[in-house]
């Protein structure tokens, strides 16, 4: 099986390093050259990122791959193809798509995620490599890599939504970002960071799957005794549209503001939410309470308990309560 393995990243490292050489000099990637220009991603980024163009024409894969002696199956394996039943013949995943390699903490290209050069309704905006034995999304961050001795260094870890987000990050001195695989952050994640240092800056989207998804980060990570923080982005942008905007100083600015994820979902409730409502009100200190209960910390804990009551002119005893109902639904 480690002979599988070997093999797989193999594949990977070869078939980026087309995906790449296509892209910087293919005709058939000149769209994909001007998508992207038109994002602000110039080739020494796009080098340094190692970003790949893969092409519609299947053809051009197979004498690849034929060049390469790579057979079908492993190419099946691996992702890169996807075998048809109904054909009775393989495709290539990834057509028409710029390509973003994901590699694993040695560095190693270990899957794809594969964006379309223009909105689509019928396809997804990413796509990425399904699960195989070098692949789990629920244990790789995207960028971690280059990330992690910045991690260490600058003793936080600065977590966005996105490929093109973390990139930029990079690109305008924040390299010490990372990104989730899409989907929600797992315990495996949350121990990998805490390893390094003990303070996140969530800098999710603006939008309400970003709000999403940064509490089910915090309600991840904050277990483990992580300090979690959120650095407020204005409604609808994202690390790379705002960068572009502001640039890095500003950017670096918001980082340093950054506030408790518990005081920024309090302030977000009591903005967003009428506190003369009663049952609103009720509302806000049990979606307060879940989160609260998470910390396992006393001190935290109390603290934030403390802070909940004053902003919603409750009793400490009340949003205690409430907390502890959270807790022991939890159990
Ligand atoms: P862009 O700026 O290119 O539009 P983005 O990173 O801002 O990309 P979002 O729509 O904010 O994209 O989504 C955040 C992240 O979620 C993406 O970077 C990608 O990793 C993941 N994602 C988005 N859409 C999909 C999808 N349809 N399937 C799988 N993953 C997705
Ligand atoms: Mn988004
Ligand atoms: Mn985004
Ligand atoms: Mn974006």
């Amino acid at each position: 099986e480690a002979k599988h393995r070997t093999q797989l990243i193999r594949v990977h490292q070869e078939i980026a390093e087309w995906y790449h050489q296509l892209l910087m000099k293919s005709p058939l990637a000149a769209a994909a050259r001007d998508y992207l220009k038109g994002r602000g991603i110039n080739s020494a980024v796009a080098k340094n990122w190692l970003l790949g163009y893969s092409p519609t024409n299947s053809q051009l894969m197979r004498q690849w791959a034929t060049e390469q002696k790579f057979g079908r199956q492993i190419l099946i394996d691996a992702g890169i193809l996807i075998f048809s039943e109904e054909r009775g013949d393989a495709y290539p995943r990834f057509r028409d798509r710029l390509m973003f390699p994901i590699r694993n903490d040695n560095g190693d290209v270990i899957a794809f995620s594969g964006r379309l050069l223009q909105a689509d309704a019928k396809a997804a905006k990413y796509l990425n490599s399904p699960e195989t034995p070098i692949f789990s999304k629920s244990k790789v961050l995207f960028g971690f890599d280059r990330a992690k001795r910045n991690i260490s260094k600058a003793g936080r870890t600065i977590v966005c939504e996105g490929q093109i987000d973390t990139l930029m990050l990079h690109e305008a001195g924040f390299t010490n970002a990372i990104a989730g695989q899409g989907t929600a952050f797992t315990e495996v994640h949350a121990k990998h960071l805490k390893r390094l240092a003990d303070e996140i800056v969530l800098c999710y989207d603006s939008d309400n799957a970003g709000l999403k998804a940064a509490e089910r980060a915090f309600q991840v990570l904050a277990p483990t005794g992580l300090v979690i923080k959120v650095a407020g982005l204005p409604r609808g942008e994202d690390p790379d549209s705002l960068l572009r905007k502001e640039g890095a100083e500003a950017f670096s600015k918001r980082i340093e503001a950054a506030e408790y994820f518990i005081d920024f979902q309090l302030e977000h409730l009591a903005r967003t939410r009428d506190l003369n409502d009663m049952g609103q009100k009720v509302k806000v200190v049990q979606e307060m309470a879940v989160n609260v209960h998470l910390f396992p910390e006393p001190v935290k804990k109390q603290a934030t308990i403390m802070r909940v009551a004053y902003k919603l002119g409750l009793s400490e005893e009340v949003v205690r309560n409430f907390v502890e109902r959270s807790q022991l639904k939890a159990e």
